[in-house]
């Protein structure tokens, strides 16, 4: 037996008789008067509907009403509205990580004998996704060259419907003439989606290119876990669109595929978004920094990084990131070198095991220094001839003191390659 009020008949929403029930019925209401600016996270798989005619009225495909936890909380839409806003998009959806996002766009928009380019320098998995997994749906991916807009022009076709954009590219920091891309899409009429991870809505508007309302990407894939999380402890990611119709053909996908995300991870993620421009500003001083001080040692054959007068593509982050306007422009705290040719692969090796504060781990923009050494012509389909022979080294510049960091690189370069 439970224990149980008097049996007394009564209206349908007078207290329930069982103690069990009144825990879960129990009449909760928002306190009033307390307009606190954080915003609750409101945690959910059923949503109530009143009777059923709501429930058969409601429209899943908008935001104009809650449906299921799946398809959006009051929580979940906040940050949505906040990351379109950051992005000067429409419409936002959350999906659980960056690579999630462009899966979730590819499956959206590609059918089988449908063709998708994807530039040399892509987010590595976002290649692999197209070779082992979007191959098998009959969808064929053509690599072009992120530097020369001739031979993206060149590579579409009747087939293809969707682009892939990345500024710069991974690893290899190559910044293409972006509105370039964008506009040869459009004269082909090809969707145009950028991985705008890198830029982060801060060092250049994704559906504003030129600053004048005419040129944009189609679709911006954002992964949140980097510079909007902040902490290293979150993996999310976010696709914005400003036409609608293309919204809701994502949309429909990402219903049907159930990408949700955590309320406790939005919560993180809006709670860190206040700070993300200084903390991609403290980024972006600190990497220019130690990127033109890489640039002098006697072991580094080149230092890539978008800023830096001579890395690849220089004149297109000039261009689209504020610094041809006047003043420093804006770039994220990511930048890789190449160790000379001559320093064996296991030099290379030692001078990232010497490294104090820089760890050995993947991904970027949170509060630790990272590095990862690549085999980049692994990662290639063709040779990539602005970049001199050695070995690649890619650091994300955390948030430490960027003299604690310069003697660190400092200590594990001599530890590793002596004096040359
Ligand atoms: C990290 C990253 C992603 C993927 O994000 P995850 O949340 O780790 O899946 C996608 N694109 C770029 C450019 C990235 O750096």
């Amino acid at each position: 037996m439970t224990a149980s009020l008097p049996d007394t008949p009564g209206p349908a929403d007078a207290e329930p008789r069982h103690l069990t029930t009144r825990l879960v019925h129990h009449s909760y209401e928002a306190p009033a008067g307390f307009a606190a600016p954080q915003p609750p996270v409101h945690k959910a798989s059923t949503v109530i509907f009143p009777n059923v005619a709501a429930m058969r009225a409601r429209e899943w495909k908008d935001k104009t009403s809650y449906t299921y936890g799946l398809h959006g909380t009051p929580t979940t839409y906040l940050l949505e509205e906040r990351l379109a806003t950051l992005e000067g998009a429409a419409q936002c959806l959350l999906v659980p990580s960056g690579l999630a996002a462009i899966a979730n766009v590819a499956l959206a928009l590609l059918r089988t004998g449908d063709e998708v380019l994807i530039p040399d320098n892509a987010y590595g998995p976002s290649k692999a996704l197209a070779e082992a997994e979007l191959r098998h749906y009959g969808i064929r991916h053509v690599i072009y060259d992120p530097l020369d807009p001739a031979d993206l022009a060149a590579r579409i076709t009747p087939a293809t419907r969707l682009v892939w954009l990345e500024a710069p590219g991974s690893v290899s920091m190559e910044f293409p003439d972006l509105a370039e891309q964008v506009r040869i899409c459009r004269a082909h009429g090809v969707i145009c989606a950028l991985d705008n991870t890198w830029g982060a809505g801060l060092a250049f508007a994704p559906f504003d290119l030129l600053g004048d309302g005419t040129l944009g990407v189609d679709v911006s894939v954002h992964a949140l876990t980097k510079y909007p999380s902040g902490g290293g402890d979150v993996l999310m990611g976010s696709i914005t669109t400003r036409d609608q119709g293309l919204h809701l053909r994502i949309k429909l996908a990402h219903m049907r595929l159930g990408l949700g995300v955590g309320a406790n991870d939005v919560e993180s993620v809006l709670r860190s978004l206040p700070s993300m421009a200084i903390r991609y500003r403290a980024h972006d001083v600190a990497a220019r920094e130690l990127a033109r001080w890489m640039a002098g040692q006697p072991a580094v054959a080149q230092v890539l990084h978008p800023a830096l007068e001579g890395s690849p593509g220089h004149a297109q982050w000039r261009a689209l990131c504020g610094a041809a306007q006047g003043g420093e422009g804006a770039a994220a705290g990511l930048f890789s070198v190449v160790i000379d040719e001559r320093h064996s692969q296991a030099a290379v090796d030692a001078f990232c095991d010497g490294l104090r504060y820089f760890k050995l781990g993947y991904s970027w923009g949170g509060p630790m220094s990272l590095v990862v050494p690549y085999d980049l012509p692994g990662m290639r389909d063709r040779p990539a001839g602005h970049l001199k022979p050695g070995t690649v080294v890619r650091f994300s510049i955390g948030l430490e003191d960027v003299e604690d960091l310069r003697a660190d690189l400092e200590q594990a370069l001599r530890g590793a390659f002596g004096g040359s």
